[in-house]
């Protein structure tokens, strides 16, 4: 279990990264929290000649927030400080319920936002409720900045748009709309520390009568290699007065959109049931806080 040698850069400044960045392209690799990238250096699967330490650097750390904008989570943020923020907590609800999820206490306060997405797995639990609530990634380089949506930076297991000599550098999250609720939940053996069966994400917006649906975003993880957004769900509720006939058409409507593969945590067909299960429930929770009238 040695690891392969390397060359470790501790910059201070988002400057001095990115310069490391561009110039020693793909001989280095980012090391953020670690929690993915050593195992896969000890399996061997990686032997990066230079690592890149962003611990030190500030500004790629830490929760801001500007009513009316949003908020910005750096990407070397501790998902323990997102899991802790009571801003995360009171706007961004998923998001606070999965970084509750993450591993253990001892992985949460090693692991972050960033790394999560860019390790790209498709089980992670961070992306789904990043994607339903909206959340733009911030891509740096020596050359400048570009700014795209999240769903349309994980291009699959293990893979980013991420091109040589950039990294990512921040999380942008619009302020949530009036009488909107998001929520999360994954099926799986947590207590075992076993990554996701199935995980999903919902954001849900209501009209002033609290009762018709105005938009809504159905984001699956862990049943396809990307986090999934759901195509079919909005089109059934969205303009439409939320009520049970149609949340059971919309579960069974996810499920059928799903593409899981079987593995040695649960076959395809379960996972499909699971989804259904999963976007009912939360369905239900979404609407019950979005409109006042709980669960
Ligand atoms: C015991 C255990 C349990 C776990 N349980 C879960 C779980 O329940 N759910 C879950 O989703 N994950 C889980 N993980 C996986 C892991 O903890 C997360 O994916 C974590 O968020 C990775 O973040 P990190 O900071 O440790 O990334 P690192 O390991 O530092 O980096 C991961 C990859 O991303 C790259 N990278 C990191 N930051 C950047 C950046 N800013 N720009 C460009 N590239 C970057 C690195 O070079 C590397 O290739 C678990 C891991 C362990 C060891």
């Amino acid at each position: 279990m040695f690891l392969n040698h390397f060359e470790y850069f501790a910059p201070k400044t988002p400057v001095e990264v990115l310069d490391l960045v561009g110039r020693l392209g793909d001989k280095a690799k980012i090391l953020a929290g670690g929690t993915d990238l050593l195992i896969m250096m000890k399996e061997k699967m990686l032997k990066p000649e230079y690592l890149i330490d962003i611990n030190g650097v500030a500004e790629f750390k830490g929760i801001s927030y500007e009513p009316g904008k949003g908020a910005v989570i750096g990407a070397a943020t501790k998902i323990s400080e997102i899991e802790q923020s009571d801003l995360i907590r009171e706007k961004y609800f998923a998001l606070h319920q999965a970084a509750g999820e993450l591993g253990s206490v001892q992985v949460r306060s090693m692991a972050t936002i960033g790394g999560n997405s860019c390790h790209a797995s498709p089980a992670a639990e961070t992306p789904p409720p990043l994607v339903a609530l909206g959340a733009k990634v911030v891509i740096s380089s020596a050359a400048g900045e570009r700014e795209l949506p999240l769903e349309e930076f994980i291009l699959g297991n293990r893979k980013t748009v991420l091109a040589e000599g950039e990294m990512l550098t921040k999380f942008v999250l619009p302020e949530p709309a009036p009488k909107s609720a998001s929520c999360y939940a994954y099926s799986g053996l947590r207590d075992a520390m076993e990554i996701d069966a199935v995980n999903m994400a919902v954001n849900l917006v209501l009209e002033d009568d609290s009762r018709t649906v105005k938009d809504l975003r159905l984001v699956m993880g862990s049943v396809s290699p990307r986090p999934l957004v759901s195509v079919e769900v909005p089109g059934i509720l969205v303009g439409r007065e939320f009520n049970d006939e149609l949340v059971q058409k919309a579960a069974e409507a996810a499920s059928g959109e799903a593409q899981p593969i079987s593995d040695i945590r649960a076959s395809a067909e379960y996972r499909r049931e699971v989804v259904a299960v999963l976007a009912r429930r939360l369905l239900q929770q979404a609407f019950g806080a979005a409109s006042g009238k709980g669960v």
